[in-house]
């Protein structure tokens, strides 16, 4: 196994919810080592261009508009298959059929705020981590 890097985003709706630290707490106890954080607010252009390949979705404005709607978290993960276990440990994009005992299932609302967003794949990793992060800034 290699270790790799993700892209983790605790969404607006679990900001909200006042559970950063239960989050972050849930990445250590899982194996993830977190190497980069930054708390900021997207404007509309940036969340357009981070989800570019959703473009053409019907759900795509939705998540343009959820995503604008108050703070974020991102941060960078890193572990042996970080992509892929982040990817367990985050749940179904569906909150309702996310495992019990998954970060959407706990902390999702529906589809759209449905609590975290994680890379997909090792290249979009690369991407994602490199749109919020330059490298002296990850440890
Ligand atoms: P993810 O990789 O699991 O986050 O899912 P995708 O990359 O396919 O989609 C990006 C985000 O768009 C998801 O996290 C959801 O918030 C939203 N989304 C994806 N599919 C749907 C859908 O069928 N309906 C709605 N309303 N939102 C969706
Ligand atoms: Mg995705």
């Amino acid at each position: 196994m290699k270790v790799e890097r993700t892209l983790s985003i605790i969404k607006p709706n679990a900001v909200a919810k006042n559970v950063i630290g239960e989050i972050f707490n849930k990445f250590e106890v899982s194996g993830f080592k977190i190497i980069g954080i930054k708390m900021m607010r997207l404007n509309k252009k940036q969340t357009e261009n981070f989800y570019h390949q959703h473009q053409d979705k019907f759900f795509f404005i939705d998540l343009i508009l959820f995503m604008i709607s108050g703070p974020i978290v991102v941060s960078v993960l890193e572990r042996k298959n970080a992509v892929r276990y982040y990817r367990e440990l985050m749940g179904a994009t569906d909150p309702k059929k996310a495992i019990k005992g998954t970060l959407r299932a706990e902390y999702g609302d529906d589809y759209t705020a449905n609590a975290l967003h994680g890379s997909d794949s090792i290249k979009s990793a690369i991407f994602e981590i490199d749109y919020f992060f330059r490298s002296d800034e990850l440890s």
